[in-house]
Formats: C-alpha cells, sequence, structure tokens
C-alpha cells in the first residue's frame, strides 16, 4: 500500500521546485541551472517571483497552497468572457441593430 501523504509531499515539491527558481542570497541573482554562475555556490535559495526568497520548498508549498485556496474571482472573469461573446463587434456591419 502506498503511502498516499509521502506521494503527496513529493508531488507538492516537485510542483515547488517547478514553480521557484534557484537563488543565490549572496550574489543576489538567480542560477536556474542549480549552481550560481557567479560563486559557484550550489547552497541555494529558492525564489518565488513577486513572492520571495527563502531555503527549502516547504514554503514554497505553502504558498501554492494558499494561492490555490484564495478564491479567484472567477464570477468576474465569467461575465467578461460572456460580455466579450456576446459583443456585437464580431458581426458584420449590415446586422447592426
Ligand atoms: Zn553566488
Amino acid at each position: 500500500m502506498t503511502n498516499l501523504s509521502e506521494e503527496l509531499q513529493s508531488r507538492l515539491k516537485d510542483i515547488a521546485f517547478k514553480k521557484s527558481i534557484p537563488f543565490c542570497y549572496c550574489c543576489y541573482k538567480a542560477a536556474p541551472s542549480g549552481t550560481c554562475t557567479t560563486c559557484f555556490s550550489d547552497d541555494l535559495m529558492r525564489l518565488v517571483e513577486g513572492v520571495g526568497v527563502e531555503y527549502g520548498t516547504d514554503w514554497v508549498i505553502e504558498h501554492l497552497i494558499q494561492e490555490s485556496l484564495t478564491p479567484v474571482d472567477t464570477t468576474d472573469s465569467f461575465e467578461d468572457n460572456v460580455r466579450k461573446r456576446a459583443s456585437p463587434k464580431g458581426l458584420p456591419s449590415g446586422l447592426r441593430i
């Protein structure tokens, strides 16, 4: 029997790695290759753009969970979509009311 929570954790970690990039705090620059091109350190933090820089992936996972739990304003975007579809702009000029 597989340990679900372990599998889930490793998946979350996977996502966290994909959603963040390695970041050298010493040189204060991203190191997407996993090694800093300036100081050649591989002791790197993780950077999530617009969120922060920190060691480890736990905080990235936490952020991702929080982000996905934050209710996106679906009503608005849905209405926008309907409005766009209902827009008469796409109609031939002869059909304008
Ligand atoms: Zn560096």
